[in-house]
């Protein structure tokens, strides 16, 4: 059997098992709420995700320093870099576009009851300033806050040094290169953990929220959701087929492990080392394109995100009987996609980033209360979209500029890890 059917097997029992909790109100027992649900299930799923976030930072640095020295030619560098920037806008903006025309031609959220409120407190989001400035810093400090932007730039100019720094540069790339294979081998062990943590997660997200709070905000809920599926299942297997000619449904069944994680983890950083071999391993991009859109996008791309923000918007000026004019809309695009941009990527960093956007548009940000409830399992869902997004745009760069492997993309079994 294969590690993913494994994984997915134990999700669905998790959920089944979280569910049937729920609805037998097990979960208010305080025994089980106390050393189940908030114990158990809690430190099981926690200890996975500390130790995806354990491996990021390393991870993220040494593989984009070995991509950057393989590229060597700056110019194939800046053709890569450019390429890749402009299609993960592009995907954003299909995103946004899509989910606000849909959410404003269905009306969602009129009629919605404002009254469950539960006292939204706003936190600071960023401001797009602060994102531009965080793009350079100390690299110690970058790597200890996990700011992965300026981890990526560090990197990249060190990478860049190396290739011009003659013998001396070549016995630190050798010295890197080696240290790659150790984490990428660090990666594969902790990824056979992967199958309890994500039975604990589901167990614990279910149990805890059961069928009631999706049911009241069911327009809401179900709205974001169709929109991501569709954003998956229909718009990157039709740019793949359309910009690069390459076979979308291929494509989807090989991103099985890598959508697996982020939907347990709720982080597209946590998911990097998953996604990164499921791109260079699986669907046979070279590592040194994969290394430096995998991070890249993990930070920058966001669709998912956009689609909930999008959807987010128009619900809240619906509850609250705001007519959007063509200003906010303009405002609500212009904000979400730098909120894209600006979201790290970590569970909720949406929900935070998504006061911007309303601020912008001149709505209360009291509304986030509103979705806050159901958000986690929307945050699963997004998560997941974010990280295909970032793959299909990896294989759409890396197809035209020479650096597929067509023959890997193609075979079934290429890079499958069996349990
Ligand atoms: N959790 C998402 C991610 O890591 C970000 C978000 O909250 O939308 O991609």
């Amino acid at each position: 059997m294969t590690l993913t059917k494994k994984i997915i097997i134990f999700m669905v029992a998790g959920a089944l098992l979280g569910l049937t909790i729920n609805l037998s109100g097990l979960n208010e027992n305080p025994w089980v709420s106390e050393y189940l649900i908030n114990g158990l299930f809690h430190v099981i799923g926690q200890l996975f995700i500390l130790s995806l976030k354990m491996l990021v930072v390393p991870l993220v640095f040494v593989s984009l320093f070995c991509g950057t020295t393989a590229l060597r030619d700056p110019a194939m560098l800046g053709s890569i870099g450019g390429r890749t920037l402009g299609f993960y806008l592009l995907t954003t903006a299909l995103a946004l576009g899509i989910a606000l025309t849909f959410a404003l031609l269905i009306g969602v959220g009129v009629g919605a009851d404002i009254s469950t409120n539960p006292g939204y407190v706003a936190k600071e989001g960023k401001s797009f300033i602060d994102v531009i400035l965080s793009i350079i810093d100390n690299p110690i400090a970058a790597m200890a806050e996990g700011n992965l932007l300026a981890v990526i730039v560090f990197s990249i100019l060190l990478g860049l040094s190396a290739t011009m720094a003659g013998k001396a540069g070549e016995q630190v790339i050798d010295f890197f290169k080696a240290f790659n294979e150790v984490i990428m081998k660090l990666v594969m062990l902790i990824m056979h953990f992967a199958p309890y943590a994500v039975f604990a997660i589901l167990a614990k997200v279910l149990s805890e929220l059961g069928l009631d709070a999706i049911r009241a905000l069911a327009g809401y809920f179900f709205t974001v959701l169709a929109l991501l599926i569709f954003h998956a299942l229909v718009v990157y297997p039709l740019l793949l087929k359309l910009l690069s000619g390459l076979n979308p449904l291929t494509f989807l069944r090989k991103m099985e492990a890598a959508v697996t994680f982020a939907f347990g983890t709720s982080s597209s950083n946590a998911t990097i080392p998953v996604t990164l071999r499921t791109v260079t391993e699986r669907l046979g991009v070279s590592k040194s394109v994969g290394s430096f859109t995998i991070p890249f996008g993990a930070t920058i791309n966001m669709d998912g995100t956009a689609i909930m923000q999008g959807v987010a918007t128009v619900f809240i000026a619906n509850a609250y009987g705001v007519d959007l004019n063509s200003t906010q809309i303009l405002m609500v695009v212009l904000m979400a996609t730098l909120a894209s941009i600006g979201s790290a990527g970590v569970p909720s960093a949406g929900l935070v980033m998504l006061q911007g956007v309303l601020l912008q548009a001149g709505l209360p940000i009291e509304g986030i209360g509103m979705i806050l409830g159901i958000d986690r399992l929307l945050d699963m869902t997004r998560t997941a979209v974010n990280i295909t997004g970032d793959s299909a745009v990896t294989c759409i760069v890396a197809k035209s500029q020479g650096q597929l492997d067509q023959s890997v993309y193609d075979d079934p079994n290429a890079g499958v890890i069996k349990e």
